[in-house]
């Protein structure tokens, strides 16, 4: 390329302008972690090219000692960083820095724009962090050339963070990466030794290359998980959760293991106090770094971890996987199988421990991941088991979070079913009226409100022996249920003493609304609502059919079951109607000739489906309809 000998202009792609204009215009009151996220690159670097020279050593041209230098040069006010890691070329600087956005770009400034998390310092959990150096330089230059017998070219990328950059062909003797910050006036705390010094200690303690400022090394450049828990403080395991997930938070867990055996290994993992960003991206990624005998070979090790894990960050250091087979292969390897079991276990043990004996602890972890758990009941069948014994759920009990062992203790006399409602909207289904009889029978109801929960109650059916059941789902089994001291067949007796038969209406009502439902019933879950919908058995769940409808894998719904309330005093009514118009003789057609019960037929249907949060099905007849009916009613 020989146009690339001169300087070139270019523009930043558009939500990275937007990104720097906030990270630049930024008022953030921790702007030292630009420092950190700097160091951190450079460290990435190294290790980067520790990894690739595992297969090709001529990419380290005889130097193996990986370093990263920090500089100051007060005179002309600039702070640099300095690796010797794998560097970059001119097609490397491009498709990182500037004119294509990286993936995290969209997510930090949505972020940004929400405002309850969307905090600056967050930038390095986007994979954006090198742009926080704009936070406090009013130009960054970056000087690198990257590894390799072909590389001999260096470049210079600069920009002062103002919509464009240059890229001119520039003179580095070795390879790697110096980042030259010219820092802004209101940024020249960092030309101060102490404070620099200061950082550095903070941030690079745990990095496992050395750091030097001047002629000092600042760190002691041993992994820090190799050392013995009991050399390493309290904040020591914080800082380097900070470094490693990129996060201020505490830790809500630490676990830091040694497992001796078949596959020997080092875990430290930490599980985080609040929920990271990409927690439900369909990517589902693992953020656990793996090492093999201290060098770092990739961040997102499928196979090291399930999926239902990811919110778990830290290293997983072992010296017993293979370092000359490439990241795929490592996937496959059976030992990496074994490891993943193994941590895996350990995670759910540790669960286990704080759901019993921290149980208001562990509320705070289920309320932030409960629902990614809750996908290894779907995707771990063998660790069914465990992972129910630690799943909480709320229920119409109360706030407080219940296991499913609680439930079952509470059962009511002649209960055998864990009943459940599930909906996308707890607030939504804890109102919901298919839950009005259980209430009066003092039957506790699971509140349902994940999506993922539809999925697991695919795969488990039951729990302790005793079955799930959806109680918007066919019949509701409350006959069988004792309320208080009476018999319930007596109990029922007398409630129906003062009902009317609701045939003569049921047969108006299917008339009327044909195909629109499966069936008409009589309700026994209603006590306060005239009419409810509910699937009937064999039919998919409503809200199952509704998350599928949602995304798009659904493209019509089933008819569904409407239940009439025979209790309530418009359905009273209106059965009276029906027995009236239907005993004059003409049957059915009299009945059919009826406006107020043909109008009303529908308006029960749409006030079912309001009070499951949806639509009526003919917005303009809804209230065309209403308007007729009221009209008749004054
Ligand atoms: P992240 O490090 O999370 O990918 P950054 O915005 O900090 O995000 O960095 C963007 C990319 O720029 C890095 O992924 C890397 O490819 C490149 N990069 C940044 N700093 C360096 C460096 N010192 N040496 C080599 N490449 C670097």
């Amino acid at each position: 390329m020989n146009d690339t000998a001169t300087k070139q202009t270019f523009s930043f792609q558009t939500e990275v302008g937007q990104l720097l204009d906030i990270v630049a215009g930024s008022l953030y009151s921790n702007r030292e972690i630009f420092l950190r996220e700097l160091v951190s690159n450079a460290s990435d670097a190294c290790d980067k090219l520790r990894y690739e020279s595992l297969t090709n050593e001529k990419l380290l041209d005889g130097d193996s000692e990986f370093k990263i230098d920090i500089g100051v040069v007060k005179k002309s006010k600039t702070l640099t960083i300095a690796d010797n890691g794998i560097g970059m070329n001119h097609q490397d600087l491009l498709d990182t820095l500037g004119t294509i956005a990286r993936s995290g770009t969209s997510s930090f400034l949505e972020s940004i724009k929400e405002g309850e998390k969307g905090d600056v310092g967050l930038i390095g959990q986007f994979g954006v962090g090198f742009y926080s150096a704009f936070m406090v330089a009013e130009k960054v230059e970056v000087l690198t050339r990257k590894a390799g017998d072909g590389e001999k070219e260096a470049w210079l990328w600069t920009s002062d963070g103002k919509g464009e950059f240059t890229i001119e062909a520039a003179e580095r003797e070795t390879r790697g990466t110096t980042v030259t910050l010219h820092l802004k006036k209101d940024a020249k705390e960092f030309l101060e030794d102490a404070r620099i010094r200061h950082i550095i200690k903070t941030y690079s303690d745990h990095i496992g290359f050395p750091v030097r400022f001047g002629e000092d090394a600042l760190n002691e450049a041993s992994a820090l998980w190799t050392r013995q828990a009991k050399d390493i403080s309290a904040e020591q395991y914080t800082e380097f959760y900070h470094h490693i997930a990129h996060a201020f938070d505490e830790p809500w867990l630490t676990m830091h293991n040694r497992v001796e055996g078949m596959v020997s290994y080092t875990n430290l993992l930490y599980i985080p106090s609040t929920p990271p960003f990409d927690l439900f991206e369909p990517e589902r990624k693992s953020h656990v770094k793996l090492y093999v005998n201290r060098v770092f070979i990739t961040e997102d090790t499928k196979g090291l971890l399930p999926a239902w894990l990811r919110f778990l960050r830290g290293v997983v250091d072992s010296e017993d996987l293979s370092l000359n087979v490439s990241r795929e292969m490592l996937q496959t390897d059976p030992k990496l199988a074994k490891i993943r079991t193994g941590l895996t276990k350990k995670v759910i043990a540790e669960l286990k421990k704080k759901a019993t004996k921290a149980p208001g602890d562990f509320a705070e972890f289920w309320k932030n991941f409960g629902a990614v758990l809750k996908e290894g009941l779907v995707e771990d069948a063998t660790l069914r088991d465990k992972l129910l014994e630690i799943c909480r759920f709320t229920s119409t009990n109360g706030d407080e979070l219940i296991s499913l062992s609680d439930y079952v203790e509470r059962f009511a006399e002649g209960q055998e079913a864990i009943f459940y409602i599930a909906g996308d909207d707890a607030a939504k289904i804890a109102r919901s009226p298919h839950l009005e009889g259980f209430r009066a029978k003092g039957v506790e109801v699971l509140l349902l409100s994940d999506p993922v929960d539809e999925f697991w109650l695919q795969h488990i059916h039951e729990f302790d022996g005793k079955s799930f059941k959806s109680i918007t789902r066919g019949a509701a089994d409350l006959d069988s249920i004792k309320s208080d001291d009476k018999d319930d067949k007596d109990e029922n007796k007398d409630d129906k003493a003062d009902e009317p038969s609701l045939d003569g209406l049921i047969a108006a009502i299917k008339l009327e609304l044909g195909e629109i439902v499966k069936d008409v019933r009589p309700s026994k879950r209603l006590t306060d609502s005239p009419v409810c919908l509910i699937a009937d058995e064999g039919d998919m769940d409503v809200n199952l059919e509704r998350l599928l409808q949602k995304h798009g894998q659904l493209n019509s719904a089933m008819p569904r079951v409407l239940e009439l309330n025979p209790g309530h005093t418009i359905i009273k009514k209106l059965a009276e109607r029906a027995a009236a118009s239907g005993s004059d003789g003409e049957g059915g057609s009299a009945m059919a000739n009826d406006q107020l019960l043909k109008d009303a037929s529908h308006l029960l249907l749409d006030q079912a489906r309001i009070a499951d949060g949806e639509a009526p099905a003919d917005p303009a007849e809804f209230s065309r309809r209403l308007t007729s009916v009221m009209q008749s009613a004054l």
